[in-house]
């Protein structure tokens, strides 16, 4: 058995000071962060939890994390080490940076994300990981094929999003390569549909962890193979009270008792390989039976008109295509290879490297002091960029929400940075591209959000 928590939260930030304004029902924390911080990161890391589970943590998150309890995150990271010293194998999975949905991203931009998640996870914990998570599991050959030729091994998905060659389902119980161009492979592993949906949606079930730990073993109907329970590392303390004590029982006692042994995906991968090819059914996600449409055209699991959506993502592609533009344009005098500076920025966010000697590792001439400014606008520009995409802003029904207008306030930092740069001003564009896509709560268009937000800032 292995139980697998997706540790993450839409970034709360508000992007321009980077910090989490006042959150009304929240209670007494000031805001949600800190509640789920106090209900779930902090007694699961307390627990040693961390130590037995798989988990992913997101890289906005782990930020948020460090900066504000440095004891949790630090827990957290030492848990990976010392299972990494137990079993030779760490458990922590890195996360595409940004929550992307990665199929709906253009080709470089799924390599970025991947590049940075990657970066994020070794700078974090020490060593380069060896699976990732996929934003909502959303999958297609492309990302695939991407995170392989990265050095990742491994991702999780739902066995929905495969089949085998002749279209029948596949066995959950244990991993399957997808076949990528050329002969490469990754391998997949799936989690256990209904496991994991009791564990995280039937409190009644979860009340006693020899109860649910019995449930599993009538359940099984086997004594082989590997159950992969997997869901948001919230459900134990925040969505679910109290349940971090259910993990710490499940993990410790219960689970074995009734004859599973606890491993992890890394951990299952050094004794069993993959012996079958599946086909991977693409532009498919976990938390939404409609392909991926909930982020882009939208669908009908959110009420209200939802062809902001596209509009949104239409206004963010035009935005992003015109700072490509111009960063590839500066690049041109001194930097051979863009796109490899963009993914090495990760670096500079990190606080790793300085910006500047960031620009001379890509450059064979010295770069002016004015070219230094300009491209290093532009890459603040290809962040923000980046950060426009999260997924949580497209998850929700309407345009109004909270994580949209963070996006669109991304956005509008992408163009102050272009500005900066360059002095050109992308804003008329992108207002107008805003203004066809409307909430149908409060009638408000993006280009009020845009409007709003620069307005906010300016005060
Ligand atoms: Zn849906």
């Amino acid at each position: 058995m292995c139980i697998h928590g997706h540790f993450y939260q839409p970034p709360r930030e508000n992007p321009f000071t980077g910090l989490i304004p006042p959150e009304p029902g929240a209670e007494p924390f000031e805001n949600f962060n800190e509640k789920i911080h106090s209900e779930c990161y902090r007694p699961n890391a307390e627990l040693g939890n961390f130590e037995l589970i798989s988990f992913n943590f997101g890289p906005t998150l782990a930020h948020w994390l460090e900066a504000q309890f440095p004891v949790t995150h630090d827990r957290i990271v030492m848990s990976d080490k010392r299972h990494r010293r137990t079993f030779g194998v760490g458990n922590g999975m890195a996360q595409a940076y940004n929550h992307t949905i990665l199929p709906l991203a253009r080709h470089r931009d799924k390599a970025t994300q991947i590049r940075w998640g990657i970066a994020d996870f070794a700078h974090r914990f020490g060593h380069a990981p060896e699976g990732m998570w996929l934003p909502e599991m959303a999958a297609d050959i492309d990302t695939l094929a991407a995170m392989q030729s990265l050095g990742l091994r491994y991702t999780l998905l739902c066995p929905h999003q495969v089949r085998d060659p002749n279209g029948d389902w596949v066995d959950s119980r244990m991993p399957h390569y997808v076949r990528l161009s050329d002969n490469r492979y990754l391998t997949v592993f799936l989690r256990d549909e209904q496991m994991s949906n009791r564990l995280a949606f039937d409190p009644g079930l979860t009340a006693s962890a020899a109860h649910f730990a019995d449930w599993c073993r009538d359940t099984a109907h086997t004594d082989s193979g590997l159950f992969i329970i997997a869901t948001d590392g919230e459900t134990f303390g925040h969505h679910q009270h109290r349940r971090q004590h259910f993990l710490r029982s499940l993990l410790r006692t219960e689970a074995s008792r009734v004859g599973f042994q606890v491993t992890t995906p890394g951990g299952y991968l050094r004794r069993h390989s993959p012996t079958r090819d599946v086909v991977l059914v693409e532009q498919t996600a976990w938390s939404c039976a409609h392909g991926l449409a909930r982020w882009n055209t939208g669908c009908a699991c959110t009420s209200g008109d939802q062809r902001w959506k596209l509009r949104l993502r239409t206004a963010f592609d035009r935005l992003a295509g015109s700072v490509d533009a111009l960063y590839e344009n500066e690049c041109r005098a001194w930097i051979d290879a863009p796109w490899k500076l963009r993914d090495g920025y990760i670096n500079v966010m990190l606080g790793i490297i300085e910006g500047p000697d960031l620009l001379r590792q890509f450059s064979s001439r010295a770069i002016p002091t004015e070219a230094t400014r300009r491209l290093l606008h532009l890459l603040e520009a290809e962040r923000y960029c980046q950060a426009m995409y999260t997924s949580c802003g497209l998850y929700f029904e309407d345009l109004g929400r909270i994580e949209t207008r963070n996006n669109i306030a991304y956005a509008s930092m992408s163009v102050d940075q272009v500005k900066l740069a360059t002095g050109l001003d992308l804003s008329p564009g992108l207002r107008s591209d805003l203004a066809a896509a409307k909430s149908w709560v409060t009638q408000e268009t993006g280009q009020d959000i845009y409007d709003n937000v620069v307005a906010h800032r300016r005060a």
